[in-house]
């Protein structure tokens, strides 16, 4: 009988430390304003490429009360060739607006209060308590971890809150940080979106590949569902919905 996802994430934790033991995220920052700005940008956009613009944004901005203050379309066209640049430059200029007034400029280093900024979700909220604070509040559920984890069989859930309750689930806790960054690796070198290098990825022996093109399973009968059920009953933590 095939394993499930308790013994599999197992299997996919020893692997993911093997890989990429020094996994961590790719978004350059010095300190948790530039890691909050850096991550709302990194939304439908590469980080190579904010990472780009982030460099001389960085010098030019330097607290929350710069973004604050700033006419919002000189804003927008310091962040342009970020995509959706209007909405980015609102969000970043509201946050900044309420960090500095409420927070005295510094980034609060609290999920309640995070997810209440503008643009700002349990993802992005994620990986500034993770990797700017090194708190573990949940595990970052991007594109990647979001693919990577339906296919693993982990979820069979689509959306990212969901998803990120069933790991949350499935790893422990003082691994929900080092976790997502190494997803996020394997999803580049491994598990891409189109074309999944399965025959040289170390989790093939293992891995259900569910939704995978020319995999016969059926992503619905994965074996995690049952377990995920039995897993929902018996767990009391809960996740903000936002
Ligand atoms: S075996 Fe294929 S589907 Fe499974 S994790 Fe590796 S690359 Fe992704």
């Amino acid at each position: 009988m095939a394993a499930g996802p308790t013994q599999r994430i197992r299997r996919v934790l020893e692997v993911l430390e093997k890989e990429f033991p020094d996994a961590s995220c790719s978004l350059n920052f010095t300190n948790p304003l530039e890691l909050l700005v850096a991550t709302i940008l990194s939304a439908q956009c590469t980080d190579e490429r904010v990472n780009q613009v982030t460099k001389d944004l960085f010098k030019k901005y330097r607290t929350a009360r710069d973004y604050a203050t700033v006419p919002l379309t000189e804003l927008e066209k310091d962040i342009q060739s970020t995509g959706f640049y209007r909405n980015k430059a609102r969000n970043i200029r509201e946050c900044c607006r309420i960090l500095d007034e409420k927070y005295g400029g510094k980034v609060p280093p609290s999920m309640d209060d995070l997810v209440t900024l503008p643009g700002v979700g349990r993802k992005t909220a994620n990986v500034v308590l993770g990797t700017a604070y090194g708190i573990p509040s949940g595990v970052v559920v991007d594109t990647h971890v979001a693919r990577i984890s339906q296919r693993l069989g982990l979820t069979t859930e689509k959306d990212p809150e969901k998803i990120e309750q069933d790991l949350m689930r499935l790893v422990p806790q003082d691994q929900w940080i080092p976790f997502g960054h190494r997803m996020i690796k394997h999803g580049r070198k491994y598990c891409t979106a189109k074309k999944p290098r399965c025959s040289e990825c170390p989790m093939n022996s293992f891995c259900p590949k569910m939704g995978v093109e020319g995999n016969t399973k059926s992503p619905g009968k994965t074996d995690s569902s049952s377990e995920s059920k039995r897993g929902k009953r018996a767990t009391s933590r809960s996740c903000r919905e936002s």
